[in-house]
């Protein structure tokens, strides 16, 4: 009965909050775990920062100096005198001075990857040598050696068949009762190249592990008391969802709510392994259950909120029909940019669409399309999707804002607004 576990940045973003974690790995370190961990805190956000500058030629030492300094600080107060911390933390700084200092190629997506994950190979070096200097017997695995993905630098795809051949070392330290410590977000193209799986993919790696282990649940530990109907920061009188279905979760993932990443639940759910999400602030409280049965769904009503979205329309200029060979045209184009379609909507000479707003594709549709269409825009937008909600639902969210799209379906109201009036 293998669990998995997830811990997020803000699980372990100061000493505190390693030790709580560390008090919860080790009330459950009785049976076989997994410990998946993310970078600490905003130190992906750090990276990220610090990979602009270098790409650009610019210079990072302060920003790299803020990343040492963070983590030589938690390490110190971690550990007092002894030196393993110390050491664990030391040979992962001089693996990313080592990548920092190779000659930058013009490939911007590898060379963030080169370097991103660091951020998660530091906090698992220290977490886990935390773990075994407070007695919970533990291993340290390089996810870049298990979670073997194809080469879309900052979006890889699992390569799954390659991955279940490397799972073998992990399935031999859980036999020897040994608590697994990984990260999150990254893996490697079978070349060896660093990947990482995009922005919060933590949460994916935790059900890949799952899925790869034949898991019997896998927990994410969260800030929340688990998965809510809307967010906290946006609503207020939020429920939480006691036990909802993966269909349900992956819609309301998909639609922007981020508690989970939209990656976690296919694997799972393929394997029928539940997936609890809970709080590391009180771990003994029930948190909310995502499994098969579908009987709770429609009890609540979730809002959710997705903003920086542009609405993009598309309308032929001679008013001849938008028809499928547009439309084919259209998707090839926006494929090849990789924007990704949250929203569309179709009339007799138009064809609009809903997308995180991104000044640079943008830029290229308009190039890629104005010779053929007049193109219309608006940014700024906010997509607000309504699940299992009625009327008065929607009067409590919409006020007056300024609706410039609707769409309603069974089970869900989705409307383009403007920000500044919703909510
Ligand atoms: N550290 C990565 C990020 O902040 C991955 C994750 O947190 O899941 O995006
Ligand atoms: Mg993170």
């Amino acid at each position: 009965m293998i669990k998995v576990f997830k811990f997020g940045g803000a699980s372990v973003k100061d000493s505190a909050a390693v030790r709580n974690m560390t008090d919860i790995v080790r009330h459950h370190a009785h049976q076989p775990l997994v410990v998946v961990v993310s970078a600490m805190g905003k130190i992906t956000n750090a990276i990220e920062r610090i990979h602009a500058a270098r790409f650009d030629g610019k210079p990072y030492h302060e920003e790299l100096n803020e990343v040492v300094r963070f983590h030589t600080e938690l390490t110190d107060e971690l550990f007092g005198e002894n030196r393993s911390g110390k050491s664990a933390l030391q040979s992962q700084l001089d693996a990313f001075n080592q990548a920092l200092n190779q000659p930058c190629t013009s490939n911007y997506d590898q060379e963030y990857d080169s370097l991103i994950g660091f951020g998660e190979l530091i906090s698992t070096a220290i977490i886990q040598a935390y773990l075994e200097a407070e007695g919970v017997s533990s291993v340290w695995f390089d996810a870049r050696k298990i979670v073997i993905t194809d080469s879309r630098f900052r979006d890889a795809r699992v390569n799954w068949e390659a991955s279940r051949h490397c799972i073998t070392p992990v399935q031999q330290a859980l036999h020897e009762n040994k608590a697994c410590v990984i990260q999150g977000f990254i893996g490697s193209d079978s070349r060896g190249n660093s990947t990482s799986l995009g922005r919060e993919g933590s949460d994916f790696t935790a059900s890949i592990m799952a899925y790869l282990l034949d898991a019997s649940e896998v927990t994410i530990w969260k800030d929340v008391p688990g998965m809510l109907n809307a967010d906290p920061k946006k609503f207020k009188d939020t429920v939480k969802l006691d036990r909802i279905s993966f269909k349900e979760a992956i819609e309301l993932a998909y639609y922007g709510a981020s508690v989970i990443h939209p990656k976690t639940i296919k694997p799972l759910q393929n394997k029928g392994i539940p997936l609890h999400i809970k709080s590391f602030i009180d771990p003994r409280a029930a948190g909310s259950t995502i499994q098969e049965s579908t009987e709770n769904d429609h009890l609540i009503a979730s809002y959710i909120l997705k903003d920086h979205q542009t609405l993009f329309s598309i309308a032929t200029r001679d008013f001849s029909f938008i028809v499928e060979d547009n439309l084919k045209e259209i998707f090839g184009i926006l494929s090849e940019l990789g924007i990704r379609i949250h929203l569309m909507e179709n009339s007799a000479i138009s064809f609009s669409i809903v997308f995180d707003t991104d000044k640079h594709k943008q830029q290229f549709l308009i190039e890629k399309l104005h010779e053929q269409y007049s193109i219309k825009y608006n940014e700024h937008l906010t997509l607000l999707t309504i699940r299992h909600g009625n009327e008065d639902s929607l009067k409590n969210v919409l006020h007056n804002a300024e609706t410039f799209i609707e769409q309603r379906s069974r089970h869900t109201m989705r409307m383009v607004i403007k920000t500044e009036t919703a909510v």
